[in-house]
């Protein structure tokens, strides 16, 4: 077993899996950047070093730094957490030229899964329905494209080869759209991941977003851990993420987990992997992509079969067997993810930077808060605004929503802007009770950006005065160091909001 792990990551994903590491008895190893010096990662791990510069790319995507740092410190292997490195077959195979383990798949599935069109053709090959498209010559221009979208039937997707994050990505409705969204989708995936291939797929209407979490060791095993549905996207990014998929039948349960199998034994898959299906309205499901890495919602799945996913891929790293059996795994309940982002929802989701002021997560039975920030933390504007993520579980789906709303009123988050109550009131949400979840949802039920109603000034009042009366004067106001909590003997200073 390894002695000490370098978590190639920041927020709640590292503070997530400095806590795992540090049960196995696993000495955890932080990075940093300039702006995550105090941040709550660092406090996680149990040694920690900085990464010069502020941004990604001067920091946590500097593969050989990091390298550097793990070897200097002691380090036997990486852990790349989600994002940033995590899907960089170079970097894999660097970690492993210098003799330290990559926790995660061999760098040749990274690179092969990383390209969606080989990924496509791989699992097609290997008898996994795919959607209907066309992936033809790469030099191909406008006309032939046309021709092909003819062929396929509109509506149509173009999508980056090398895509990601929903960029590259262009929905045509007809004919007339296709020479300018083509070349708008070449141009945007050639500037966000130095490769402007694109591809054709059939546009399913009104799908479910339906992934697979499955797990492969060096020894041949291959499970899976059952769905996620991760239909409720804003702008193709998932939002809230459930497990089980609601209302599955058994049947089609059984078939879309075999597939993901199927995919996973076809690349010789090792370690966490998620294989994302869309499911559309007749049941027909098609292969999406794989994800080689731990995925952002892979709680939902560890309240579910109450497994650490995390311990698994350490375990499998090290080389030793998968520490579960596909007989073994069950689905127990629910459970629901909902992603907490510092950005302004009536403001067209803008991010929202500063120090947050206060900070109380809620607590209680059934409830798992994993989080990146604390009271005094900076959101900077140098990372992706996801602050933590709030997942519960409930014998039944209901009662699993209903645990998740009173948690997000519980919630409370000062002095940035959140999106605390917009996830709220999707979850409360007649349609999304009912189950009748796609991925445009949120487009298609223009759930408001917040639905809160004003708060009478007399609220303002009476909670000013119970917080004066709660809080000892500040150490420079009137009255300090006296045992008193009358409002009249403090003169401090206090602002709505
Ligand atoms: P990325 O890697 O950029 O996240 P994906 O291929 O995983 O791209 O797709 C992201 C989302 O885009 C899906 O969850 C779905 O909402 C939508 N999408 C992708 N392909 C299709 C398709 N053929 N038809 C309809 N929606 C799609």
């Amino acid at each position: 077993m390894f002695k000490k792990v370098l978590i190639a990551n920041r927020g709640e994903i590292a503070v997530r899996i400095a806590g795992t590491l540090r049960e196995m008895g696993v000495r955890a190893v932080g990075v940093y950047s300039e702006p995550d010096r105090g941040a709550v990662h660092v406090g996680a791990c149990d040694e920690a070093y900085p990464l010069e510069g502020a941004t990604s790319a001067e920091t946590y995507l500097r593969g050989e730094r990091i390298i550097e740092i793990a070897k200097a410190h002691g380090a036997d292997a990486i852990h790349p957490g989600y994002g940033f490195l995590s899907e960089n077959a170079e970097f894999a195979g660097r970690c492993a030229a210098a003799g330290l383990t990559f926790i995660g798949p061999t760098p040749d599935v990274i690179r092969a899964m990383g390209d969606k069109i080989v990924a496509k053709k791989t699992l097609a090959d290997a008898g996994v329905p795919v959607v209907p498209g066309w992936s033809g010559k790469t030099n191909a221009g406008a006309a032939e494209f046309r021709k092909r979208a003819g062929e396929i039937g509109y509506p149509v997707l173009i999508k980056a080869a090398a895509g990601g994050g929903g960029k590259g990505m262009r929905v045509v409705r007809a004919e007339t759209e296709l020479d300018a969204a083509l070349e708008a989708a070449q141009r945007e995936a050639g500037a966000a991941f130095g490769d402007a291939r694109v591809f054709l797929e059939k546009y399913i209407s009104r799908p479910r977003h339906v992934e697979v979490q499955i797990f492969g060791d060096a020894h041949g095993n291959v499970v899976h851990l059952f769905e996620r549905e991760c239909s409720i996207q804003r702008r193709h990014q998932k939002i809230i993420e459930e497990s089980p998929c609601w209302g599955m039948t058994p049947a089609l349960r059984e078939q879309i987990c075999d597939a993901a199998v199927t995919a996973a034994k076809a690349i010789g898959y090792q370690n966490a992997g998620t294989v994302e299906f869309l499911l559309d309205e007749s049941g027909a499901f098609y292969f999406l992509e794989v994800n080689t890495r731990l995925q952002v919602e892979h709680p939902v799945t560890e309240l579910v079969t109450r497994l650490d996913l995390v311990r698994a891929q350490v375990l499998v790293a090290s080389g030793e067997p998968l520490p579960f059996a596909q007989v073994d795994i069950r689905q127990h309940g629910c459970a629901i993810e909902c992603r907490i982002y510092a950005e302004d929802p009536s403001r067209g989701f803008l991010p929202s930077t500063g120090r947050i002021l206060r900070y109380v997560a809620p607590a209680g039975p059934n409830i798992r808060v994993d989080s990146g920030v604390a009271e005094g933390s900076e959101v900077s504007v140098h990372y992706d605004p996801m602050l933590a993520k709030l997942i519960v579980w409930g014998a039944r789906r209901e009662e699993a929503i209903r645990r998740a709303v009173c948690a997000l009123r519980r919630y409370v988050i000062l002095g940035v802007t959140t999106n605390v109550e917009f996830l709220r009131s999707v979850l409360e949400h007649p349609e999304f009770a009912a189950g009748r979840t796609h991925t445009h949802f949120l487009d298609e039920h223009r759930v408001a950006a917040t639905d809160a109603a004003p708060v009478p000034d007399d609220a303002w009042i009476a909670a000013a005065i119970a917080a004066q009366q709660s809080t000892r004067p500040s150490p420079g106001a009137i009255g300090a160091g006296q045992p008193t909590h009358d409002p009249w003997q403090t003169a401090g200073a206090w602002r709505a909001g």
